[in-house]
């Protein structure tokens, strides 16, 4: 007879943090001792305009009390304007709406290859990708993301990938072949380590596409929706994509995600071809739609800019101070991370405690992700207690 074995009833996928949050407000999450903490993490890039912000509650209320969702079988007119909107903010003539950012970027591949497909080229269908990348928990997304945390115990992978370091132009270049139908790629690499593509690289992967025929693809999903203090990062290096994945703060916290495309890179996509029961339901498209009210406010992200540059210098001064425990700053508006000397993830408990909640990323970065909305006494609070923790030296 075998062992009776206590498995828990929760996937133990996650190594989870001993902590409850009961409500937010803002910035700010209390715990369920109503211990009160700062949230730099803001669900990962999600809670874009922060925890309870009365005018998404307002907007997913009132819709929850007419209609949750009907299926794609029907119209949904909140739908079609969040489409609009996006379409009227970006490079993209068409949107597909799905759940994640996994969904989102899967859309993109699976859209990449049917353009291709209907020119009579089939044969055109691998894409390339960067190392230190992150696309999601699909087999297609770790697929292309290829690290080896990701992939370990998954095979057989999706074939038709290949993987480059990040901003290498010379080796994307010789990464392109008769097969290449794409490039897809993070503007600011996020669960990588917060790494900015450097100065030249989408204007180069840009002007590589363009010669070679490819569609350019960029995974937005954490730095777009003005996390960067412009609505999209790529506005940010003047080099437009074919393609865009959004996600995480579109929503504002509501699952929701979204694929991006000119007229041109879609126009294989018809009736049938792709679809997702839940996506573009009327409960998520009234909160994406919220959230745009605010983030295409132009003041709001001039505010980001300003909240985002606070934070920065802060940051940088104390990178000055602190040479032993803070290594580097680096990111841009209010997507920054900073390298720690030492264990980076006892680093974030020893913030924990001092009431500073900040995201762990690859290359010992800590990511400081606040709510956009974030006020500059929220920053200024968050960098006195990041000098608390710095003072006490590497963890
Ligand atoms: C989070 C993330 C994803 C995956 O999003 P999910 O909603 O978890 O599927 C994809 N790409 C990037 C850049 C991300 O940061």
């Amino acid at each position: 007879m075998s062992e009776p074995t206590t498995f828990p009833p929760l996937l133990p996928v996650y190594q989870r943090i001993d902590l409850c949050f009961e409500r937010g407000a803002g910035c700010w999450l209390w715990d369920r001792e109503g211990r009160k903490y700062l949230d730099f993490t803001a669900g990962i890039a999600v809670c874009s305009l922060g925890h309870a912000h009365p005018h998404l509650v307002s907007a997913l209320v009132a819709q929850a009390e007419k209609l949750w969702h009907v299926s794609n079988l029907f119209r949904i007119p909140a739908l079609e304007r969040l489409a609009e909107r996006l379409v009227a903010a970006s490079f993209a003539d068409t949107v597909f709406v799905c759940n994640s950012g996994a969904e989102a970027v899967e859309a993109c591949i699976k859209l990449v290859r049917r353009h291709f497909w209907a020119r009579g080229q089939p044969q055109r269908h691998r894409i390339i990708t960067f190392e230190g990348s992150f696309h999601g928990r699909t087999l297609a997304t770790i697929s292309a993301a290829g690290g080896k945390r990701l992939v370990e115990g998954f095979a057989p992978l999706l074939d038709g990938f290949d993987r480059v370091p990040f901003g290498d132009l010379a080796q994307v270049e010789a990464a392109i072949g008769p097969h290449t139908a794409a490039i897809l790629v993070e503007p600011v690499q996020g669960e990588g380590g917060v790494r900015v593509a450097p100065e030249g690289f989408l204007q180069g992967l840009r002007a590589l596409c363009d010669r070679h025929g490819l569609l350019l693809v960029y995974d937005e999903v954490q730095c777009g929706m003005g996390r960067t203090g412009r609505l999209f990062a790529y506005e940010l290096f003047d080099a437009p994509p074919d393609v865009m994945a959004l996600a995480k703060g579109l929503g504002g916290g509501f699952p929701i995600g979204a694929c991006l495309a000119t007229a041109d890179a879609a126009a294989a996509m018809g009736p049938g071809v792709h679809g997702s029961t839940f996506g573009g339901n009327p409960l998520a498209c009234a909160a994406a739609n919220a959230v745009l009210d605010l983030v295409l406010e132009p003041a709001f992200l001039e505010r980001v800019r300003a909240r985002g540059a606070r934070l920065k210098e802060g940051l940088d001064g104390l990178a000055e101070r602190y040479p032993a425990v803070l290594a580097e700053v680096r990111g841009l508006g209010l997507m920054l991370g900073i390298k720690v000397h030492g264990d980076h993830q006892r680093f974030a408990a020893r913030l924990r405690e001092k009431g500073l909640l900040v995201v762990p990323a690859a290359e010992q970065v800590l990511r400081l992700l606040p709510p956009l909305v974030v006020e500059d006494e929220d920053i200024d609070l968050a960098l006195e207690r990041l000098e608390a923790a710095l003072r006490e030296g590497p963890a």
